[in-house]
């Protein structure tokens, strides 16, 4: 029997190196990164006005105030976009927007509010206080200069990274291609869920028939890794049946996750197809609850991953085994679920041998409760939970214990 982490270990070093293609950056969210990437620009690209108001020489408003106003003429407007090609003198102030460029001459920006216009005199600015050198400008690459790396290679892209892409000038960019993932379910008893809540009643199944219900568990879950989920018919648990699906999953795809069939019962036949097929199975038994038994294989650089049936066993085997996978495939540098700390609002026991990764709920205050009922066939826990926690064999954890949630969502 495995331990989890050297089960995780074998498997991430058995995923080849990543490819790399080039895309939009409008196509960039929750992509990773292939290759380290510079600033095209500088950020901001020229000193500019954090304020609606007026670019003046700071020496000449140094001795303004509300009861001795300094007047300064009025000499041009830079509206955002525009550009000011001659100097500001002495004496002179420039009307100036939020983002525009500051002029030359200018030293400071005196806000709009400290600041007063008599009717008739419109050229002939007050200035109601003093400002400081360099007040009120956003100095020309005070936040990214051109050429520094802004995001390492391996990092996941969300809304923040792409909007700095954007503003230092990334159109496109190289990251790396996403695996497509088979889901295959097997068993003769599947069927497929049909209908609303109102028409899809128990009465469309057969006796000893259950809704499939993994691969639509599944396919979110892989879908955040940045991976392609493909769902693929159900298979009956039959030997050429669950090698035909096989075929044409590893035919189509890059990896593939199979659910059921695969522990010592008679009726499993997705280690013996797997092997026909010309796969090799790396091991089978890793010591979690929920979690046996678990398959990882190599067909050539493509990967299989059999999970258990039940659905339980099968979404936690997923998390905890499988999923570090996809982004590794796609050369992520994290590959581990988001955590978080809670403190347990209730004692919660593992008298097994192996660890047990528990189905709770964390709320906002970091409160963590069971979800409920933790056998592997229970999906209503599952729906109550929100993550899990580790709880090692033989342990009680007392209530008050932090401990780390993983999450999936
Ligand atoms: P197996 O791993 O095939 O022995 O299945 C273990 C248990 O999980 C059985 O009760 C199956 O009916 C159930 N099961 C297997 N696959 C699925 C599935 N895709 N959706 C829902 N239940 C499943
Ligand atoms: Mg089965």
């Amino acid at each position: 029997m495995l331990e989890l982490e050297q089960a995780v270990e074998k498997i991430l070093a058995a995923i080849p190196a990543p490819k790399s293609e080039v895309i939009p950056l409008a196509e960039a969210f929750g992509r990773i990164v292939a290759e380290k990437i510079l600033a095209a620009t500088d950020l901001p690209p020229f000193d500019n006005s954090a304020v609606d108001g007026y670019a003046v020489r700071a020496q000449d408003v140094a001795t303004a105030s509300a009861q001795n106003p300094v007047i300064l003429q009025l000499t041009g407007r830079i509206a955002a976009g525009e550009h000011f090609t001659s100097r500001l003198s002495a004496g002179q102030c420039i009307r100036i927007f939020t983002g525009s460029p500051v002029p030359a001459g200018a030293d400071a920006i005196v806000m709009q509010e400290d600041t007063k216009v008599d009717a008739g005199r419109a050229n002939q600015i007050q200035f109601l206080d003093s400002v400081k050198p360099w007040e009120n400008i956003r100095f020309h690459g005070e936040d990214v200069k051109r050429g520094a790396v802004i995001i390492q290679s391996g990092e996941k892209l969300g809304a923040a990274h792409i909007g700095l892409l954007a503003a230092t000038g990334n159109g496109q960019l190289t990251v790396n291609r996403r695996p497509t993932v088979a889901l295959l379910a097997t068993g003769s008893e599947l069927r497929e869920p049909a209908g609303t809540p109102s028409t899809c009643s128990a009465s469309s199944l057969a006796p000893g028939q259950i809704f499939e219900s993994n691969r639509a568990a599944l396919t979110p879950l892989i879908a955040a890794t940045g991976a392609i989920p493909k769902i693929f018919p159900i298979v009956p648990d039959a030997a050429e049946a669950t090698r035909a699906a096989l075929a044409r999953a590893f035919a189509e795809c890059d990896i593939v996750l199979t659910c059921g069939g695969v522990s010592v019962g008679e009726m499993d036949f997705v280690k013996s197809a797997f092997e026909e097929l010309g796969g090799q199975l790396d091991f089978w038994k890793v010591a979690i609850k929920p979690g046996r038994p678990f398959v990882f294989g190599r067909l050539g650089e493509k990967f299989l991953f059999g999970l258990p049936g039940n659905p339980i066993s099968a979404f936690v085997t997923f998390l905890l085994l499988a999923r570090p996978a996809l982004p590794r495939w796609q050369g992520a540098t994290n590959v581990t679920l988001p955590a978080s700390l809670g403190i347990l609002a209730e004692p919660f026991s593992n008298p097994d041998q192996r660890r047990h990764f528990v189905r709770i709920n964390v709320d906002n205050s970091g409160q963590v409760h069971s979800a409920g009922t933790q056998a592997s066939h229970i999906l209503s826990s599952l729906a109550v939970a929100n993550g899990l926690i580790d709880v090692h064999p033989k342990t009680t954890l007392a209530s008050g214990t932090i401990v780390r949630v993983l999450r999936w969502e």
